[in-house]
């Protein structure tokens, strides 16, 4: 439609976008998408987003397929920005916001990204599918391709969420499960993929992903009509969402819809794989692998992530931080979310409370300033992590 080539993150070597891609040629690092804004302007108006569905389709000039045709959905975005009173009382907060992603198809965010990823691959001819994943990456690939008719070939460790698993098979995918990390299960895919002709949609190694993620942000500037949070408190992984926020603020930008002003973004990590939360401390614009990766958010479980430079060039970019959090502390925060508020929150989302508290601990974070923690994913889906009295 609208997009005019995919982009070099690291290099800014551009490429033509309608073949299959993965990683730059030139320096093996993420590609991204760049659009022609003056002509999606056009059409694509404040105004304009009124009559439209309530899914991240809204945006449909500043997302990728070319043809509506290709179009892979199962009503995925547009989720509700919940205003946490309560929590906001306890937190001595005015204003704080949980962002809602559990009630996307899939019961997690990652149906944002797999929704483009999916569409862009049936466009482009790809018709194997494969992921590695720790969890809801898999189950969002195996629903969306599902729906296109693709294959989906899923690599997840053996020890990931039980109902990740499940849905899996449930919908049709080609499961394995493998004695390792999610940096073991890439592996496997990136030597087996030439073999049985798989497109490798891991996060950040092909373009599209973070087009569908990128929408948080253009969704939590029109739930607050069109200014943006003064914090973001975002569970981190392979940071694609982060990531895509971060872009779509320059986007929006570009449109005409917001300023210049950026909200600080703030990573949260478990203490058992924090290596974004490292390399932001030790100045490092790269993060080196971390160690002995253990957590039970599963969806923070990546010892090392290809897209680390623009996630901490954001964090740096934006004055904001990186905190990490430990397993109890984020396991009590969803009992404290889900009694206090309604929401039985992912333990990545329920890792966002207790980080804002020591920001706000360390004066990082100001009583007056508004704030938005991200719910990233469904409790429902982790029960064998819950305290033995949940169960
Ligand atoms: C994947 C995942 C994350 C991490 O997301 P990134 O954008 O990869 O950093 C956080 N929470 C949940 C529930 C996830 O599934
Ligand atoms: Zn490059």
């Amino acid at each position: 439609m609208n997009v005019s080539h995919l982009e070099c993150a690291a290099c800014h070597e551009t490429y033509e976008a309608r073949r299959l891609l993965n990683l730059c040629e030139r320096c093996g690092k993420p590609l991204l998408v760049r659009y022609d804004l003056r002509r999606a302007a056009a059409t694509l108006t404040k105004e304009s987003l009124k009559g439209r569905a309530a899914s991240l389709w809204r945006y449909r000039e500043v997302l990728p397929p070319s043809s509506d045709e290709n179009i892979v959905t199962l009503g995925e975005g547009f989720t509700p920005l919940l205003r946490a009173p309560r929590l906001a009382a306890s937190t001595g907060l005015k204003e704080l916001f949980i962002k809602d992603e559990s009630q996307n198809p899939t019961q997690s965010f990652k149906a944002r990204g797999m929704t483009t990823a999916v569409s862009m691959a049936l466009e482009l001819g790809a018709r194997k599918l494969a992921v590695p994943s720790a969890g809801n990456a898999a189950g969002a690939l195996a629903a969306y391709a599902a729906r296109a008719g693709l294959e989906a070939h899923i690599f997840m460790p053996l020890d990931t969420p039980r109902a990740n698993v499940v849905e899996c098979r449930e919908t049709g995918a080609h499961v394995t499960l493998v004695d390792g990390l999610i940096t073991d299960c890439g592996r496997m895919v990136a030597e087996r993929k030439e073999r049985e002709g798989w497109f490798d949609v891991s996060t950040l190694k092909e373009p599209y992903r973070v087009e569908g993620k990128k929408t948080l942000g253009y969704e939590l500037a029109e739930q607050l009509d069109w200014t943006l949070p003064d914090v973001i408190v975002y569970p981190t992984g392979g940071g694609t969402g982060l990531i895509g926020m971060w872009k779509a603020f320059d986007e929006m930008q570009a449109l005409g819809w917001i300023d210049d002003k950026r909200p600080r973004m703030v990573t949260v990590q478990a203490a058992g794989c924090a290596p974004i939360v490292r390399a932001f401390e030790e100045g490092k614009r790269f993060a080196d692998e971390f160690p002995d990766a253990a957590t039970v958010a599963s969806g923070l479980r990546v010892p090392r992530a290809i897209g680390d430079f623009l996630i901490l060039d954001a964090l740096r970019a934006s004055k904001g931080a990186a905190v990490a959090v430990k397993d109890e502390e984020l396991i009590d925060a969803t009992r404290e979310i889900g009694a206090s508020e309604g929401l039985f929150v992912a333990p990545e989302g329920g890792a966002c409370l207790p980080a804002l508290r020591k920001l706000l601990a360390a004066g990082a974070v100001e009583p007056h300033e508004r704030v938005v923690l991200f719910n990233t994913g469904a409790g429902v889906k982790y029960v064998e992590s819950f305290a033995e009295d949940s169960l």
